[in-house]
């Protein structure tokens, strides 16, 4: 595995799940359930009621292109290396948005509502870092 020259991610108490589903290629979201709203990031707590009764849920890995831009000049290290880039949000099929970055494709022809599905890069032993790409 070449070394990795990206901040990694911290993995606190309360992503510590998301990043383990991560590792077994599987993106997982929180369903609260008391009151059923999904959610992602990894919060404590429900964004929408505060409930603190939340549990995990995989995803299908599977949304749409909700919004995107294109970074062609950076000098930040591990991030020059493959310019130009594309830093997007993707709204998942469960209704969450994650904040991401699109990979595998011209980002020329990245379009709003394309549909993208998950991949995973695994940086080291612990980390998968999870990114979407164009399907079909
Ligand atoms: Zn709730």
């Amino acid at each position: 595995m070449a070394e990795y020259a990206k901040p990694l991610p911290e993995i606190t108490a309360e992503s510590r799940p998301f990043w383990e589903g991560c590792k077994r290629h599987q993106f997982l979201v929180q369903r609260c359930r008391a009151c059923g709203a999904r959610q992602h990031y990894p919060r404590g707590i429900c964004a929408a009621c505060w409930s603190d009764d939340i549990e995990w849920l995989p995803s299908s890995g599977r949304g749409t292109v909700y919004s995107f831009t294109v970074t062609y000049r950076t000098q930040a290290r591990g991030f020059r290396d493959e310019l130009p880039y594309v830093l997007a949000y993707v709204e998942l099929e469960e209704g969450v948005q994650v904040l991401t970055n699109i990979v595998g494709g011209d980002p020329e022809k990245l379009v709003i509502g394309m549909p993208v599905r998950v991949v995973f890069e695994d940086v080291n032993a612990d980390v998968s870092i999870p990114r979407f790409t164009p399907v079909g």
